[in-house]
């Protein structure tokens, strides 16, 4: 199954592009919802969080396509908040082998706050 962190540092599931966020536990299973608050799809998934046990409802929006570039904002944005003793150059170091794109885009936000 394929996971993401949120940029709260969540666990969220990701199905064919789009994500769900933990929302109950139950004896059946673990009910996951869609990130989005108008959406009422859902998805349930057994105990060990391992195995999709069931899909509900349609989502009523777009998956995301930049998904992998979402991940990687996500990733750099935790390591900048958890470790302010981290260099900028050292986090912009880390963009370039991690993902050209997202580290423009880090840059920009880099640069706006200064
Ligand atoms: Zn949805």
């Amino acid at each position: 199954m394929e996971t993401m962190l949120s940029e709260r540092g969540k666990k969220l599931i990701v199905i064919q592009k789009y994500k769900f966020r933990k929302h109950r536990e139950t004896a059946l299973g673990v009910f996951y919802r869609c990130t989005v608050r108008t959406c009422s799809a859902s998805i349930s998934v057994d105990k060990t969080e391992e195995v999709l046990l069931q899909v509900n409802g349609q989502h009523n929006h777009p998956s995301i396509e930049n998904l992998q570039v979402k991940k990687l904002q996500n990733a750099i944005k935790r390591k900048v908040t958890e470790d302010i003793s981290l260099r900028p150059s050292k986090i912009i170091n880390m963009g370039i082998n991690e993902a050209p794109n997202v580290l423009n885009m880090f840059h920009i936000s880099l640069k706006r706050k200064t």
